[in-house]
């Protein structure tokens, strides 16, 4: 599995669009944006498999209609209790130990982290864990 950031709404947000892909199934996590995800699944001959999503805000989810647009056949994952939920029949809330297989040997973990949006998950794959959102403090010569 090979794990990329693509650059979102450069300049205001500074996200990262982080996409999973192996042979030839892809899986995307919080497209702010939806044109890079295009271009690199065309570029790299992927389908889009699975949209996943952390928190409910635009920057993590603004992208979402377009690549379903583009991916009709994508499945689209995220918060229980997200407004998503109504605008997409194929949505399925996840919670706390859910997981889902995106490959055979990787499988992604839900967490419950609430705090930026109360709702808000988290997804633990292997030894990286997709937050969402973070925050770094400065490094600071004097303590
Ligand atoms: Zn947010």
């Amino acid at each position: 599995m090979t794990i990329i950031g693509l650059p979102a709404l450069v300049g205001s947000y500074d996200n990262l669009i982080w996409i999973l892909y192996h042979q030839d199934k892809a899986w995307v996590i919080d497209p702010g944006e939806s044109s890079q995800v295009i271009d690199f699944l065309q570029q790299h001959s992927l389908n889009l498999h699975g949209i996943l999503i952390t928190h409910d805000h635009q920057d993590h989810t603004h992208g979402v209609s377009e690549l379903l647009k583009h991916c009709p056949e994508s499945n689209i994952y995220g918060p229980k209790n997200s407004p998503l939920s109504a605008y997409y029949p194929q949505y399925k809330a996840l919670q706390e130990k859910d997981s889902i297989t995106l490959y055979p040997g990787y499988t992604l973990n839900v967490l419950d982290t609430p705090g930026h949006t109360p709702n808000h998950i988290s997804f633990l794959i292997m030894k990286f864990c997709f937050v969402g959102i973070l925050y770094l403090a400065q490094a600071q010569e004097n303590f």
